[in-house]
């Protein structure tokens, strides 16, 4: 590929990026760390992944892989709610067909776009990350927590189940790496490699090494405070580190 083939092909992408997010401001700069090659190796549940060199796209159902009661009674993967549990108004889950673009090197962005409703990144087994809100815009409550199954997760009215906290099969109170974020960034549980609580900047991350990432990478970690006193740990809330990719249904 000559120069001005492989410039195109910049500018095609960029503006590519540009109009299908005109609320974010991309910046130019390039990461340093590339993702590809743990992104191809931890991703499972038959989640595929394809890259390009400069993105990675990833491909699932949005089914767990785990037991959940949203499986429904019967199934070989069902489990009970957890005893607090009240009635959910979305009681089943059907798979979807999801697919995330992430940057091979994720970046720090100026813009810090807010996360929204909907999903904000992917588990490894292909399971939507969503943020700590519900329908509305608001803050999830107490009464929508008694939804959740083990996981810290539930479907919406779409049937999509997804993760809103930490839970017993993806992390609990570990350095677990949990999935990525739209904007390409890891995202762990509560602890550091190292077993310590980490201090978090104010997009609940920080640069540091991780067991995948042994050079060092921001990357986020599930919230250390106990939401609501439900024993549950937000896994992300507030604004994205990087500038956010785009994840279709
Ligand atoms: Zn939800
Ligand atoms: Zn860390």
């Amino acid at each position: 590929m000559n120069k001005t083939i492989l410039g195109l092909v910049i500018l095609s992408q960029i503006a590519c990026s540009k109009s299908e997010d005109t609320a974010s401001t991309s910046t130019t700069t390039t990461g340093t760390v590339d993702i590809t090659t743990v992104v191809q190796s931890k991703f499972f549940n038959g989640v595929t992944v394809a890259s390009s060199g400069t993105s990675i796209v990833l491909k699932s159902n949005g089914l767990p892989d785990h037991k959940t009661p949203y499986w429904g009674v019967g199934n070989a993967l069902y489990e009970d709610f957890p005893t607090n549990y009240h009635a959910n108004v979305n009681t089943s889950m059907t798979s979807h067909t999801y697919a995330m673009t992430i940057v091979a090197k994720p970046v720090v962005s100026t813009s810090h776009e807010e996360t929204t409703l909907g999903a904000i990144g992917m588990a490894l087994n292909g399971v939507p990350i969503y943020n700590d809100r519900e329908g509305g815009n608001v803050a999830l409550d107490a009464l929508t927590i008694t939804t959740f199954d083990y996981s810290g997760a539930h479907p919406g009215p779409g049937k999509d189940y997804h993760y809103h906290t930490t839970g017993r099969y993806t992390t609990t109170d570990d350095a677990n790496l949990v999935g990525f974020l739209r904007d390409g960034f890891p995202i762990y549980g509560r602890k550091d490699k190292d077993g310590t609580y980490p201090t978090l900047d104010t997009y609940g991350g920080h640069t540091g090494i991780t067991a995948d990432f042994p050079e060092g990478i921001y990357h986020y970690h599930a919230s250390n405070v106990n939401y609501l006193n439900t024993g549950y740990y937000v896994l992300k809330a507030g604004s994205y580190y990087g500038t956010k990719g785009t994840f279709t249904e």
